[in-house]
């Protein structure tokens, strides 16, 4: 019968940028993404289950925050463009993380000298 989760933890070497990592760390219990880079690849349809078919790279393209301020990376497949959240863990890259998530606020989608409130222009 085949292994849900990984048991052992094992290096894994990152698609992307090359670097070796390990299959566990704390904050998440089947990882799959570079904690250098944050780049993953599409192995799973549901977390931890190893069967998705695509084995494309995902790249991380923004952060999420649940309602219990847990942060969610969201990655994006490359060939297939499905959206995955993944928790993020200890060790993963915190500029990285902050970049993603700062990276609206560089590129707002309407000039920021416009916003009002409640009618008065903020000075
Ligand atoms: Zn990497
Ligand atoms: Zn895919």
């Amino acid at each position: 019968m085949p292994r849900k989760f990984d048991i052992q933890p094992r290096m894994i070497r990152c698609a992307h940028c090359q670097r070796t990592f390990s299959s566990q760390a704390h904050g998440t219990r089947h990882r799959n993404h570079c904690p250098h880079c944050l780049w993953s690849v599409h192995l799973d349809n549901v977390p931890g289950d190893r069967q998705a078919q695509c084995s494309g790279e995902m790249m991380p393209i923004a952060v999420s925050v649940k309602p219990n301020g847990e942060w969610l990376l969201i990655h994006q497949c490359r060939q297939c463009h499905t959206l995955h959240g993944n928790r993020i863990a200890c060790d993963d890259s915190e500029i990285l993380l902050l970049s993603l998530a700062l990276r609206p606020l560089t590129m707002p989608a309407f000039p920021l000298e416009q916003i009002t409130t409640g009618g008065s222009t903020v000075k």
